[in-house]
């Protein structure tokens, strides 16, 4: 009756699990996909890039080496926007390489070019040369992701004032640069050029930035940010943002303060990339955003047929969560049972220092009156952090006094991202802080540190 079981639009993180497992539950699947390569905002501007290039930065400055060379170690001097490019690209051919690879294994049909409805079950596809194609299919998913937000303020013009999606593509280093948006992109990307001994400005206008993270982990975060000169603009609006004679950026602040720098990096938010999806052919709506709502468990939209997955659902809007949502749509439209979500899952920053936090804050654990006590290690304090010469780096575990369950854990450090995971398996198999008493990790490791705070609460709640 059509012609497809499944057509996805996009093919990021959430487009790409759910076609796979269409595929292998046995189903037809048709990927559209606009972009010119498949793989979405995470592999061409999003995840991906932002961490190739933190990695790169990390490599080729010497960051790592740092604490036993000092501030002035180099691996390469003169480190210019071409290194950073190298291996992006390299980076991002692969990852594309392995996905048209697993499309093909898989059997799942792509098409490019951009997909809006003409009524619930019928898709048009316009390709760039402009012929017109129209597809139909029992199910789809929504899978369209986000686009930067680029308010009429904003001089953008891919020179010296960019937004999230072009940064990646930087025509040259810049000497100063102004972040505005104190988000997770603002601050990995204000984090990581302040690695290069770029001189940055991070300009939010709430007084306080990444509300979800447990607060002691911020204030080290910001310790660090400080002791790197990087200027922290908080609490005042920007009120306006004008090019001087050499087309840098000039933003001025609503408490008076003006920031110059050669180049500026707006990263204040994302909207759902819908509005040429044609929604209301499908019997579809958006919220201001741009989002489209769906029920939660099984990712259904108003139109039960019509599954919607990844950012353009909003909240957490992350690759890793996509991937999930993905897999539960196109489990759901077939009629398998997807397992029931993890009740926590984690949270990576790839900022430099990195963070990574799972379950409960002290904030969130104090507002529900949980009885509680904490438990700190210094990666300082562990064997590994000597050999690698970390000075700073800390983890902290929340346990239940009643209880003795694990309830959150917060890393700031050298592989917060990677170390976060033990404590997440802990946290979802509702363990409890014997696990960290009773166990030996192998040493010398980072991950010691588990043990080390661990055992920092366990003396304090004995007493208690
Ligand atoms: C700078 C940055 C850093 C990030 N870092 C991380 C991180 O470290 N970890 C993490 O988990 N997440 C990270 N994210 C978030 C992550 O990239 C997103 O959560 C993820 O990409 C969302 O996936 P998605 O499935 O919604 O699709 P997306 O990756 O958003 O892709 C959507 C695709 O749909 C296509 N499309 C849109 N409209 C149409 C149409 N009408 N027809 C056809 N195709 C269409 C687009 O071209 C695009 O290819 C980051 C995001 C950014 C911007």
């Amino acid at each position: 009756m059509y012609d497809f079981d499944m057509i996805v639009i996009g093919s990021g993180p959430s487009g790409r699990r759910a076609a796979v497992q269409s595929a292998k539950i046995g189903k037809s699947v048709l990927v559209v996909e606009k972009g010119r390569r498949v793989g979405g905002v995470s592999v061409h501007t999003g995840t991906i890039p932002s961490k190739t290039l933190r990695e790169t930065v990390l490599n080729l400055s010497g960051w790592r080496e740092r604490g036993f060379y000092g501030r002035s170690y180099r691996v390469k001097q003169d480190i210019g926007a071409a290194d950073l490019m190298a291996r992006l690209h390299k980076t991002l051919d692969h990852e594309v390489e392995v996905l048209e690879h697993q499309f093909a294994r898989n059997a799942v049909k792509t098409a490019r070019g951009e997909a809006r409805f003409l009524d619930a079950h019928t898709i048009e596809i316009t390709a760039e040369g402009g012929e017109v194609d129209k597809v139909t299919a029992a199910h789809v998913l929504i899978a369209v992701g986000t686009r930067p937000f680029r308010p009429d303020y904003v001089p953008f013009n891919g020179m010296s004032v960019f937004d999230s999606d072009e940064i990646v593509d930087l025509p040259r280093l810049p000497r100063s640069l102004a972040v505005i948006g104190a988000g997770v992109i603002g601050v990995e990307y204000a984090s990581i050029f302040s690695a290069l001994d770029v001189s940055v400005t991070l300009i939010e206008p709430r007084s306080t930035f990444l509300d979800f993270i447990d607060k002691e982990l911020i204030e080290e975060f910001v310790h660090e940010l400080r002791d790197r000169n990087v200027a922290l603009r908080f609490g005042a609006a920007v009120t306006s943002i004008t090019l001087d004679a050499r087309e840098r950026p000039v933003c001025k602040l609503a408490d008076g303060r003006t920031v110059h720098a050669d180049m500026l990096l707006f990263a204040a938010g994302r909207v759902g990339a819908t509005d040429r999806l044609n929604l209301e052919a499908a019997g579809l709506a958006v919220d201001h955003r741009g989002r489209i709502g769906v029920e939660p468990k099984t990712l259904q939209t108003a139109v039960p047929h019509i599954y919607a997955a990844g950012d353009v659902i909003g909240f957490p809007s992350l690759a890793s969560t996509s991937m999930e949502q993905g897999r539960v749509a196109a489990c759901h439209a077939f009629g398998l049972e997807p397992p029931p979500p993890p009740e926590f899952f984690p949270y990576g920053i790839y900022s430099v220092p990195e963070m990574s936090t799972v379950g409960m804050s002290e904030e969130e654990v104090r507002k529900r009156e949980i009885p509680y006590e904490c438990g700190i290690a210094r990666f300082r304090e562990t064997s590994r952090g000597h050999i690698m010469g970390l000075n700073s780096g800390m983890m902290k575990m929340i346990f239940s006094v009643k209880t003795r369950r694990l309830l959150g854990v917060h890393i700031v450090g050298e592989g917060a991202t990677e170390l976060i995971h033990i404590g997440q398996a802990v946290l979802n198999l509702k363990g409890t802080i014997d696990y960290f008493i009773e166990n030996t990790f192998n040493y010398p490791t980072l991950a010691e540190a588990y043990k080390i705070a661990g055992l920092d609460a366990w003396n304090r709640m004995t007493r208690v």
